[in-house]
């Protein structure tokens, strides 16, 4: 494969453009897209014409408007580009109106009863920042989904919204400096944790078909724990399937990276190329839904749940976050002196600022049932939001807390070699995984999403707060006589105010617990126990003044999450009842009818059937004590589906069935360790882990 002639082969992107449109047509659209203004129809309709040319040579005959609903996965409905003749023959035909406004029936998607009041129709709009690309012979057009009224129903019309409001913040900021930018675009690169299995094995297992995860496994003798799988060699069919991935992901324009195994046994890891939040957030959506079909390609399945098995680690996805000149400069890039780097200190304060006061929204941003088994477990950093600086920056910012001039150049080297290597600079970013939000050199990054996640939602979050810091310091640094004395002032203050953010320790300890809460950190440990923060008086506040969420959307969003998690819940719950009753328990009754009469028979044979009564007795207590744990779980869900009040239900999902579903668990793995191969209903967590050896 030729990667330079195929990469973004399957994209309407600049080079298309600049190849089949007008001049003219080209400029007025970069230029509409660079003002965030909306094209005129005549623009469109040539665009669109060009558009379908292109698609047509490539073999297409339908186009969609690709949306993202609150589902967290993409919707399309493809329609073709047959258009009726007099003739009766058909012409193949696409309009601007068609690019850049679609309708697809809005009322089966979530829309946390906002529509209720209204008639069930939305509407798509393009999003000309993302190109057009082709996917099954499809030309897709990723599109904003809104409702009639104009309530967002979607995850991209917000994100787009929060690009342009740091947008904003950041070009008043820059004019402190004397810098003119076009434009400051948010980036993102997202490393994408995956799970990979054995399809027909999945296919056996109930709970990874309905739910994603494994909620019944005894651990396999091997974990993780001879920590060889992490950058350990790519099994074939891995290979393979990651040689396809790539290829897939390059034609559709994604900058896919580095892939390597991950820490868990069959886990696996792919980091694109950063670029604008809004284009990473879409790509990742790609990526996820490639990572899925190509998969299946190789007899495998992808799991993209946040933990799949117990006992090993689960799957997040970094979101490493910075803000970018159209010019090309990192804003949060701290250059070689960041003491008297006073534009980056100003970055830098805005952003611990804003993860201070709206710790709850980030919080928020990663919270649903699949994520809280990761956060807190040891595995990824605990529910609670902090920031990792490491000691250079705290030094330098220490130093400016107590009206000190901080003396640079002393970061330690560390010397890897005589002269064949560089040196690098010891701790100056972080290796410190157990940080949720850690200063990685050049940019953030955010650890806390779960790997099924769109990471439009965090970022919605990160832009929408940074925007509201910037304004605020800037509004402070206007007109000041001198800015360098202002600017440490402020930073001083800023830094003063929100140190408690900062903390480069260990985050998997409950010393950390317990100092976060001295300091008065939130640990919103659940789901249930997060959302409820979302729309507070401050987020209300925060959302409406960027224009972002209105109250209103913001507590359809809330209901949309909180019902989510229920009815995740409910179908975990179910699902093991299923397995429990169609696989589990006949299994052990199974068992324990050959014991017993592998006992009569030696009875028979006048010889002593100890091994037989001692185990099948073992197994008779255990059953006992499994069906008592499923009734109890029954129990549990009945009582629980009473609750009308979504919150309330929600809450009791998690302490009445989720804590009844673990205790059932705790009854069944141990029981499953004693079955003999022949009776065991479902490949074992062994065969799941270790299943790929070709
Ligand atoms: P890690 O050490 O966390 O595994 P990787 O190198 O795998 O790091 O991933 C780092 C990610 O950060 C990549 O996706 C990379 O493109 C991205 N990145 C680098 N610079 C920036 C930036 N300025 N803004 C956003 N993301 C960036
Ligand atoms: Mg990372």
């Amino acid at each position: 494969m030729n990667v330079p002639k195929t990469f973004g082969s399957l994209v309407f992107n600049e080079t298309v453009m600049k190849d089949r449109l007008p001049t003219a047509t080209y400029k007025a659209f970069k230029a509409a897209v660079l003002e965030g203004r909306p094209l005129d129809l005549p623009i469109a309709n040539i665009i669109a014409n060009a558009m379908k040319d292109w698609a047509l040579e490539h073999g297409c005959t339908h186009f969609t408007h690709w949306f993202q609903p609150m589902t967290g996965i993409t919707a399309e409905k493809h329609e073709s580009f047959i258009t009726p003749t007099v003739e009766g023959r058909v012409i193949m035909d696409f309009s601007g109106k068609e690019l850049i406004q679609g309708e697809p029936d809005a009322s089966s998607f979530p829309s946390g009863g906002l529509r209720a009041t209204f008639e069930a129709r939305g509407y798509t709009a393009w999003d000309p920042t993302s190109y057009a690309f082709i996917k099954d012979g499809c030309l897709c057009i990723p599109t904003a989904f809104c409702s009639y009224t104009g309530d967002v129903l979607d995850k991209k019309t917000p994100l787009l919204r929060s690009m342009a409001a740091v947008n904003k913040a950041a070009l008043r900021t820059l004019k402190l400096f004397g810098i003119e930018s076009a434009q400051v675009t948010s980036t993102v690169g997202s490393e994408q944790e995956y799970f990979l299995v054995d399809k027909k094995m999945w296919a056996k297992r109930k709970d990874l078909v309905y739910c994603g995860r494994t909620l019944f496994g005894a651990r396999s003798p091997r974990g993780q724990e001879l920590e060889d799988h992490y950058f350990g060699m790519i099994k074939p069919r891995v290979m393979a399937f990651m040689k396809e991935l790539d290829e897939e992901l390059w034609k559709l324009g994604v900058l896919a990276k580095t892939e390597h195994n991950e820490v868990a046994p069959a886990q696996h890891e792919l980091a694109p190329i950063f670029t604008s939040t809004n284009v990473a957030s879409d790509h990742n959506q790609l990526m996820m839904e490639f990572m899925k079909r190509i998969a299946q390609h190789h007899g495998l399945m992808c799991l993209l749940h946040e933990k799949p098995f117990e006992g090993v680690n689960g799957s997040g996805k970094h979101n490493n976050w910075s803000l970018a000149t159209a010019e090309g400069m990192n804003l949060l890039d701290p250059g070689k002196e960041p003491y008297k780097n006073l534009r980056f200190l100003v970055f830098l304060a805005a952003v611990l600022q804003a993860v201070d006061l709206h710790q709850d929204l980030l919080r928020i941003s990663v919270a649903s049932a699949g994520n809280d088994h990761r956060l807190g477990a040891n595995e990824a950093p605990p529910a609670i939001v902090s920031v990792f600086l490491g000691s250079d920056l705290t030094n330098v910012l220490e130093a400016i807390a107590a009206d000190k001039v901080y003396e640079s150049g002393a970061a330690e080297k560390m010397k890897l070699s005589e002269d064949t290597l560089p040196a690098l600079t010891k701790d100056n970013t972080d290796r410190n995984r157990t940080s949720p939000f850690a200063f990685t050199g050049n940019k953030f990054e955010f650890r806390m999403p779960g790997s099924s996640f769109s990471i439009a939602g965090p970022n919605i979050v990160l832009n929408t707060i940074v925007a509201e810091a910037l304004d605020e310091i800037a509004g402070k640094l206007e007109g000041a006589a001198d800015l360098e004395k202002a600017i440490y002032g402020l930073v001083k203050e800023i830094y003063s105010a929100h140190k408690r953010i900062v903390f480069n320790g260990n985050g998997y300890t409950d010393e950390w617990v317990e100092e976060a809460e001295k300091r008065g950190l939130l640990n919103l440990k659940s789901t249930p126990e997060a959302l409820p923060y979302l729309s507070s008086a401050k987020n209300e506040a925060l959302f409406a003044k960027y224009n972002i969420f209105s109250n209103l959307e913001l507590e359809s969003r809330e209901e949309i999450l909180l019902e989510n998690y229920s009815t995740i819940l409910s179908i975990e719950a179910r699902t093991m009842l299923e397995m429990l009753h169609k696989d589990i328990l006949p299994a052990l009754v199974a068992y324990g009818l050959d014991l017993s009469k592998a006992a009569n028979d030696k009875k028979k044979a006048g010889m002593k059937p100890g091994l037989e009564v001692a185990l099948g007795d073992r197994l008779s207590v255990m059953s006992a004590a499994i069906y008592a744990k499923s009734e109890a779980l029954v129990a549990a869900i009945k009582e629980t589906e009473l609750l009308e009040d979504s919150l309330a239900k929600a809450k009791a999902y998690h302490d009445k069935v989720l804590a009844a579903m673990e205790e059932l668990r705790a009854e069944v793995d141990p029981a499953e360790e004693l079955l003999g191969e022949k009776y065991l209903p479902y490949p074992t967590y062994g065969e799941l882990l270790f299943g790929v050896n070709d």
